[in-house]
């Protein structure tokens, strides 16, 4: 971040240790994903195999999980790299999250022995993709109304059912299924290649184009026994894997608001009309402030769940404030960003609309803001008003 944004000072309560591993993924962020993102973002295209190999090599996928060659950093030095990854693009973020957070995070902590050393360490370096399979055509925000079944047939599982809206389904080697049972709901670690299982690509989507999403369709899919995640039972087992991944996007968001940020104070300081720069006028200097504010508050935010998770303290309504905050407040910055770069604020060559677009997305998925407020409703009120 410019230390002209760093308006709390914020830097130096950050270790020497996470303060480095923010720096070099900030690094990797403007060599590798700065100078092509906007094209993989117009292509709807975007290397993501290569991409998760070089993140491998960093040690970024399953970075705050232990064993299984997982690097076991802590919950603030993943939030920090989420914050680059996202000062990127919200689609590398979602690569990394939804490999690390929800595929392998959903084995290490739910899987066997076996399926942990079958699938953990070659995940880890980005050789093997996973992803997440929940949400249905018919069943989003509300996943226990699930219709996905599977049946036990001999010692065997048959998975018959689809998935809609799962990052990384097109090109990942296992899926991680939840799917309803006799016994309620369950967990699978699904090899892509098992037949019956089908995946397509969700093409014209308006947001996260630089991130690949699709279609899981499970006919008949027969899996030995040991394909189920023997510690899942229940639907609170992918709820838990969730929070994980939310709490990436708590840091995610505050990055792709200071990269808006950033590339509007760049511009507006350069840019001149009426013979002065855009940043010299109150009204803009009302919104730089206003912008300015938001993002350090959600970083002091982001900073102090990340504190609690290092202290094993994190509860699920409070990454849903994280989480309802900081992508809402990402969002409005971007879109006021977008107004002071005028015209330009809606071209390619800045990032400004892509992020925005982006954030469009985070904020519906890993559950919606409106979810969001159903939680933190119920943790002051003591009632449920999901339903
Ligand atoms: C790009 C992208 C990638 C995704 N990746 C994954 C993935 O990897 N894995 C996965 O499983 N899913 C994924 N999702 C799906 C995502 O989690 C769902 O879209 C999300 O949970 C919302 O479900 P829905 O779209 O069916 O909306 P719905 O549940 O139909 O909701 C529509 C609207 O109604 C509101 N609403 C619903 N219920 C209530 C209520 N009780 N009270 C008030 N308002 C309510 C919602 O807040 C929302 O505004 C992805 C989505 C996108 C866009």
């Amino acid at each position: 971040m410019t230390a002209a944004l760093d308006l709390l000072d914020l830097d130096p309560s950050l270790s020497e240790e996470e303060r480095q591993i923010r720096d070099v993924v900030r690094q990797l962020v403007d060599d590798r994903v700065r100078p092509h993102v906007a094209d993989w973002y117009e292509d709807g295209k975007v290397p993501a195999r290569e991409l998760a190999r070089e993140f491998g090599k960093l040690g970024l996928l399953g970075m705050h999980l232990t064993g299984y060659g997982c690097a076991g950093a802590s919950a603030v030095a993943y939030g920090l790299a989420c914050q680059e990854l996202e000062a990127g693009d919200s689609g590398l973020r979602s690569l990394v999250s939804v490999q690390g957070s929800l595929a392998m995070y959903a084995i290490w902590r739910y899987g066997s022995e076996e399926q942990k050393q079958r699938w953990l360490p070659s995940m880890a370096t980005g050789e093997a993709i996973g992803c997440f399979g929940l949400t249905e055509p018919d069943h989003g925000s509300d996943p226990a109304s699930m219709a996905t079944r599977a049946r036990r047939d001999g010692d065997d599982w048959v998975l018959t059912g689809g998935k809609m809206w799962i990052t990384n389904a097109p090109i990942a080697d296992v899926a991680v299924i939840w799917a309803r049972t006799d016994e309620g709901v369950r967990g699978f670690a699904v090899p892509t290649d098992t037949p019956g299982v089908t995946t397509r690509e969700i093409r014209r989507k308006m947001s996260l184009r630089a991130s690949v999403t699709g279609e899981i369709v499970l006919d008949d899919v027969r899996l030995p026994a040991d394909a189920q995640l023997p510690e899942a039972v229940g639907l609170k087992a992918p709820l838990s894997c969730l929070t994980e991944a939310r709490y990436g996007i708590v840091w995610g968001a505050v990055g792709a608001a200071r990269d808006c940020l950033e590339t509007t104070l760049a511009y507006a300081s350069s840019r001149t009309q009426f013979g002065r720069p855009l940043a010299g006028f109150q009204l803009t200097q009302a919104k730089l402030a206003d912008m300015a504010v938001e993002l350090v508050k959600g970083q002091l935010l982001a900073l102090h769940l990340g504190r609690l998770a290092d202290a094993q303290r994190l509860r699920p309504e409070q990454v849903s404030v994280g989480k309802l905050n900081n992508v809402r407040e990402a969002l409005a910055i971007a879109r006021q960003c977008r107004t002071i770069l005028g015209a330009n604020g809606v071209s390619g060559e800045y990032p400004i609309m892509r992020h925005a677009n982006n954030l469009e997305s985070v904020l519906t998925y890993e559950g919606t803001s409106e979810i969001h407020q159903l939680v933190i409703g119920q943790r002051l009120t003591g009632l449920s008003a999901f339903a």
